[in-house]
């Protein structure tokens, strides 16, 4: 029956929708290329699938966190420069190098370590200096980069790793007109400077992610490194959508239909009481999935052609909605949509978002447990 070969709850990736937005980020990106972002299985949208379909719409590398992430990608079959930002020294550096994935590096130690790698491999590691200009996060410092600068020049001679590009990250590129935007863009531009002064020569820079793609041309260079934006959440949304389009709809099908009489208490603590005869719907879908028990009594659901109130605590795997007196025609089996683009008047991430005083991108990486994949 269709009912049991549907999924109870199910997250559908618009694969249409990421090409769209790669199209998208392309135009913006003008002369640049496009890496897109695929660290955490893409943002939760399938690391694999997201790559194939936006290298097809014209991006030409994409980008991981970790040797293992990268190495993952390349093993399924994804041909185009992968680059890696974050390991610890001890990573599988050799796996990468094999796999000729683009190694970042922060420190010389890193740096150090990728040459072991290299040497025990017998082929020279393609490295990419990340350079900390003010997010004080992952990057060399200050006082590293120069001592960074010098072995890589040492490393280089040798023929042992491959300068592939400088980059950097931005603090606040989610507020276009803060100073610290310039600010981190000067000190990029020194750094790649004190680089060319030594000899070495970055095939790249970069710097931008979604944020900057969208808003601050001056921040492009060579090769724009856009996540968010990709999967069609605005990295700006004071000042607007850019045309994107989400690519994630949460859904979940009805499990049971019923009656609540005025007066009774609904779901663990009776925290919402029915103040008329009503009809409810059980959604199995809770906080071990990724709804957050925080949102309990804050959401609402499309379903049956309207938007329907959560009542009550989100449970582990269940939470209720009010339906009303006449259940609207609702039955068991029947979708609910707990966020997708917007487009059919379902809620959004950004909607849960707000709600929650998080942003979009915490939203769709916390989607989990037994939900269900599928792409159209
Ligand atoms: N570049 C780097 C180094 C990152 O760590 C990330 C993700 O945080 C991105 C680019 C993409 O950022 P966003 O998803 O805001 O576009």
């Amino acid at each position: 029956s269709p009912l049991a070969r549907q999924p109870q709850v199910e997250a559908i990736v618009d694969l249409d929708a990421i090409a769209h937005n790669v199209g998208i980020l392309r135009t913006h990106a003008g002369s640049a290329d496009v890496l897109v972002v695929v660290k955490a299985d893409a943002y939760n949208h399938g690391a694999y699938e997201v790559a194939k379909t936006a290298l097809a719409a014209g991006a030409t590398a994409i980008g991981v966190t970790t040797v293992a992430e990268a190495v993952a990608l390349r093993e399924a079959g994804i041909g185009a420069p992968i680059l890696c930002w974050l390991n610890t020294p001890d990573a599988d550096f050799a796996a990468a190098v094999r796999a000729d994935i683009e190694i970042g590096v922060a420190s010389t130690e890193h740096l150090r370590a990728v040459a072991a790698a290299a040497r025990a491999v017998g082929e020279a590691a393609t490295v990419s200096v990340k350079v900390d200009t003010g997010l004080n996060r992952n990057g060399a410092s200050p006082h590293e980069y120069p001592h960074l600068l010098d072995e890589l020049v040492t490393l280089a001679r040798q023929g042992t790793v491959r300068l592939r590009a400088i980059f950097s990250h931005l603090a606040v590129a989610d507020e276009p007109h803060n100073p610290t935007n310039d600010l981190q863009r000067d000190r990029f531009i020194e750094a790649v400077d004190a680089a060319k002064a030594r000899g070495l020569t970055p095939e790249l820079v970069h710097l931008a992610n979604s944020a900057a793609t969208l808003t601050r041309p001056d921040l492009h260079f060579d090769l724009v490194r856009p996540g968010i934006a990709v999967y069609g959440l605005t990295p700006v949304p004071d000042i607007g959508d850019f045309g994107l389009i989400p690519a994630m709809t949460v859904r979940a099908r009805v499990a049971l239909v019923k009656e609540v009489a005025a007066g009774e208490g609904v779901s663990y603590g009776h925290e919402w009481t029915a103040e008329r005869d009503t009809t409810v719907a059980l959604l199995p879908i809770g906080y071990a999935d990724g709804l957050p028990r925080a949102l309990g009594g804050k959401f609402e659901v499309l379903l049956g052609g309207a938007r329907r109130p959560s009542i009550g605590r989100v449970c582990m795997d269940q939470v209720v909605v009010d339906l009303g007196p006449d259940a609207g025609g609702v039955a068991a089996g029947d979708e609910a949509v707990l966020f997708g683009s917007g487009k059919n008047g379902e809620p959004t991430a950004q909607d849960w978002a707000t709600t929650l005083g998080t942003i979009h991108y915490e939203v769709v990486t916390g989607i989990r447990g037994r939900v269900v994949r599928n792409y159209v």
